[in-house]
């Protein structure tokens, strides 16, 4: 399976697109490119917000700063992943710095945080950047095989 979900940027809308095609997918509304890399989108505070009400798969949410070393060793993992799991999974990316709103909202407190969303609500979340394996074993247990977070 190819196709997965990303929101546009500028008019906020859920899009469908395939990740084998090459060129950079459009919104099919405002047909503005969709932020999306590889497939990764590049998301703002509303398209994440519009992304978790509406993707039909779960989504898995990396909360990342450009000053933070750790993130930027951990994307490369992050994308690749992405990759191999389109069709079971939408993969999101916030630059904290950029959206501060966004960090807000879902109580960031250090970078990297993953979160899975699915069907709106957060269903797990992890600190720390994972190596592939753990993010595998993650992912595959739907977050329960890392230790929660205390609320
Ligand atoms: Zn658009």
């Amino acid at each position: 399976m190819s196709t997965s979900y990303s929101v546009c940027n500028e008019c906020v809308v859920l899009n469908k697109f395939d990740t084998d095609r090459s060129g950079s997918p459009i919104c099919g509304r405002c047909k503005k490119p969709l932020p999306v890399k590889g497939a990764v989108t590049e998301a703002t505070e509303k398209g994440l917000q519009r992304l978790i009400e509406s993707s039909p798969v779960p989504v898995v949410v990396d909360f990342w700063a450009p000053w933070c070393g750790p993130c930027l060793s951990f994307a490369p993992t992050f994308a690749s992943t992405a990759t191999r799991r389109v069709g079971t999974s939408v993969f999101a990316k916030v630059n904290t710095q950029a959206e501060a709103g966004a960090a807000q909202v879902h109580g960031i407190r250090g970078i990297p945080t993953l979160i899975i969303f699915h069907k709106g609500k957060e269903i797990a979340r992890t600190s720390g950047a994972l190596d592939q394996s753990s993010l595998d074993r993650w992912l595959n247990d739907g977050g329960r095989a890392m230790p929660q977070e205390t609320k």
